[in-house]
């Protein structure tokens, strides 16, 4: 018999299938071990066949690996081919989507430890009146069965050998599973849907479209609906995918999984131990565990017989992936869904403009949930004028008015979050007396401010400004570029209130599989009365105590270069404000920014995604932004600065025969080099284009694949979320 197998190099020059012979017991989609090069590489069976075109006594023979199933099912297979069609990377590329990487390189192992259980009742045993430990031991396996021989002899030291000895127990191996959440407990609370839940699991089971979409209001309820679902398909045999933004950020949605599904839900995230990633992913695969939770890697969890996908914070930019392939999650996730004939569930307070356009063309159904559970009210959201605490002479980042709130908040015993967003890594230059942003004169995007060259760039156009040194509105000269940071927002706090016991989550603090875990718990547990935090705080949390919620510079994400950011701020602020007022207590944000008019802010405040949308989408629609284009980057990397121009020449020659071929079809094309030059030691350039028409995209994919070299990487990556 003779085997295709995809050997799990990851260079272009070994992307192709090679024969290999094998015995007949070898099983399409197994792990094998394959001579290469006079080396041993791991590899993947892809199909297997009778005869070769190569002569066979030329061909060498694999070894299999002893797992107990092939490692990748028939669907797996075929997502991996379409994939690999798709975004034009090397097949072992795709493939390392589908194992947890301890899989591949082999050095986790099962985990097995040794246990005692009883041969003989203990009436016909002779032990002799000195034997202390081992009638103990004979007892306590008596009364509680079989034991791990560890903690027997932790108990009754040597009685586990002396009694095999004497063929009184029999001591055998089994399989522990290394359990990621021993310390995540929570209580099973059994809920009966409100009417508007129940509406929503209906229509969602009745609707004939593939995807659903539930737009409802931060603690409307969505994390119930998405649980029935689960457990329906549970008991009618079918296995779930579930998936949030970063699980670790979550734990409460954690415990609740717990407690409902238990064993049957595993747990995927970075986070993990190697050795727990290992035996989460064989839990799935084996079926034992029917229910797959995580970040987006999750969506190629080992599971058949889907009943239904879910992606929790549809609109969060994590979905998107930054390595190649650089594949997009609901993309994967509508393939398998179609594939298994399933629901693919999206949620969201905030969808993103994109799939909330499709949904309002019918594309997808779209469930509304415009209340809270037992119709709590949103808080309420002031703003507080940051250039008037200027004018007054408070250059402090707290304004008068969140002071107040702080003040009264925690006279109430109640507990409060701030939030500061530091997303991007250089600012945006703002006029701190009258609110002007930099902005570029051809894009109407905002300017970044670089450093190392000490200048305004454009990162659309790649058009360089010089740095201002005073507003060309006002002229005033409190020009401001270099943000608060969440450490000096912790000491300046600690001045201010003393007693108060405030809490950082950043990260910075947040080490550790646990890390985000530990300080959240001390928060919910009200050990805290403070948190502050960057935009992992903003996430699904559910605070009952938390009663003021207080936005620092609710400016940052608004002029974050990129033609996303309204749609970002507007995300951000809703989630945020969320997380106030979610028990009894009626919640309240203040909400600090230098540009208090700005219409995104406006539609936050009133909670009217609506109309918010019908701005975005008027705007994008004028401006030919997507989803009314698309833009693509390609980008160029690697450590060889010579080499990297080289492979940018060859991509840029390639694109422009298609540019010149269909101009209609670009609205831009332009190469430059990327905002940040140098990452990690590898030099970046880019290839910057907005499609009006994306027919073209495969020839893009197919022209970068051929550029790219041994040492170069060439990828495209589609709306990044991210043009640094
Ligand atoms: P969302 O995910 O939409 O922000 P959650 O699922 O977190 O909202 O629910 C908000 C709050 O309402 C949670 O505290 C949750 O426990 C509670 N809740 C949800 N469904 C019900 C229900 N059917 N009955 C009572 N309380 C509920
Ligand atoms: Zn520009």
């Amino acid at each position: 018999m003779i085997a295709e197998v995809i050997v799990d190099i990851a260079s272009g020059e070994t992307d192709r299938i090679f024969d290999y012979l094998c015995d007949e017991n070898t099983i399409v989609g197994s792990r094998v071990r394959a001579p290469f090069g006079g080396k041993t590489v791991p590899g993947f069976v892809m199909r297997i066949k009778e005869t070769s075109d190569y002569p066979v006594e030329k061909l060498k023979k694999i070894s299999p690996c002893p797992d107990e199933l092939p490692a990748l099912n028939a669907e797996c297979l075929s997502l991996a081919e379409k994939l690999t069609k798709r975004y034009r990377v090397p097949k072992a590329l795709v493939l390392r989507l589908f194992l947890p990487s301890e899989m591949r390189t082999g050095k986790v192992r099962e985990l097995t430890r040794n246990y005692a259980e009883l041969l003989v009742s203990a009436e016909d045993m002779q032990l002799g009146k000195t034997a202390k430990n081992q009638r103990g031991a004979v007892e306590y396996l008596g009364t509680h069965g079989k034991t791990e021989c560890a903690y027997l002899n932790t108990l009754f030291p040597g009685s586990v050998n002396a009694l095999e000895k004497k063929g009184y127990v029999r001591v055998f191996k089994e399989q522990v599973l290394r359990d990621p959440y021993k310390s995540v407990d929570g209580e099973r609370v059994e809920r009966t849907l409100t009417p508007d839940q129940e509406g929503a699991v209906n229509t969602i089971k009745q609707d004939g479209r593939t995807v659903q979409l539930i737009h409802g209001v931060t603690g409307s309820g969505k994390t119930e609906i998405y649980l029935t679902l689960i457990a329906e398909c549970l008991q009618k045999g079918k296995s779930s995918i579930f998936l949030v933004p970063e699980i670790s950020l979550t734990p409460q949605m954690l415990a609740q999984l717990r407690a409902r599904f238990g064993k049957n839900a595993a747990i995927l995230h970075s986070g993990l131990s190697a050795g727990e990633r290992f035996d989460e992913w064989w839990r799935l695969r084996s079926g034992e565990a029917k229910i797959a939770i995580g970040a987006r890697s999750a969506i190629f969890a080992p599971l058949e017989n889907l009943g239904v996908i879910i992606i929790d914070e549809e609109h969060d930019s994590s979905y998107g992936s930054e390595t190649a392939p650089r594949y997009n999650t609901f993309d994967v996730a509508l393939l398998r869904a179609k594939k298994n004939g399933c629901k693919l569930v999206l949620g969201s307070a905030t969808p993103s403009v994109e799939t909330y356009r499709r949904a309002k063309l019918g594309e997808f159904s779209l469930i509304r949930l415009a209340n809270r559970i037992n119709r709590r009210p949103l808080p309420e959201i002031v703003i507080a004028d940051m250039r008037r605490e200027v004018r007054r002479g408070n250059n402090s980042a707290f304004s008068t008015a969140l002071k107040e709130e702080l003040s009264a908040c925690l006279a109430d015993g109640k507990q409060a979050i701030l939030f500061l967003n530091r997303r991007g890594y250089s600012q945006t230059v703002i006029c701190k007396e009258c609110g002007y942003v930099a902005k570029c004169q051809s894009c109407d995007v905002s300017l970044t401010y670089h450093r190392d060259e000490n200048c305004l760039k454009c990162h659309y156009c790649g058009t360089k400004y010089n740095m201002l040194s005073a507003c060309p509105d006002c002229g005033g000269v409190k020009l401001s570029y270099a943000g608060t940071g969440t450490q000096r927002v912790v000491s300046d706090l600690q001045k201010l209130y003393p007693t108060a016991r405030i809490l950082r989550m950043d990260n910075d603090t947040t080490s550790g599989k646990e890390g985000h875990y530990k300080i959240l718990k001390t928060f919910s547990e009200r050990k805290a009365d403070i948190l502050v935090g960057t935009q992992m705080i903003a996430k699904g949390h559910d605070f009952p105590s938390v009663t003021l919620v207080g936005i620092l510079d609710a400016d940052m994400s608004l002029h974050f270069s990129d033609y996303r950011s309204g749609e970002r701020t507007f995300q951000l602020l809703t989630q945020v404000a969320g997380r106030s007022g979610r028990a009894e207590e009626q919640g309240k944000v203040v909400l600090q920014t230098f540009d208090p008019e700005n219409d995104v802010l406006g539609f936050a405040i009133q909670y009217d995604y609506e109309k918010f949308y019908e701005n975005e989408i008027s705007l994008r629609a004028a401006t030919q932004f997507p989803p009314f284009s698309k833009i693509v980057r390609v980008l160029v990397s690697g450590e060889d600065d010579t080499k990297c121009i080289e492979a940018l020449r060859n991509a840029y020659v390639g694109l422009e025969k298609v540019y010149t071929k269909n101009p209609e079809k670009f609205l831009f094309f332009n190469k430059m080099r990327a905002p940040i030059k140098r990452i990690q030691n590898k030099f970046r350039y880019q290839i910057l284009m907005r499609l009006a028409d994306t027919s073209i995209l495969p020839e893009i994919y197919g022209i970068c694949a051929e550029a790219r070299t041994r040492d170069t990487l060439v990828s495209v990556e589609e709306n990044p979320s991210n043009l640094s």
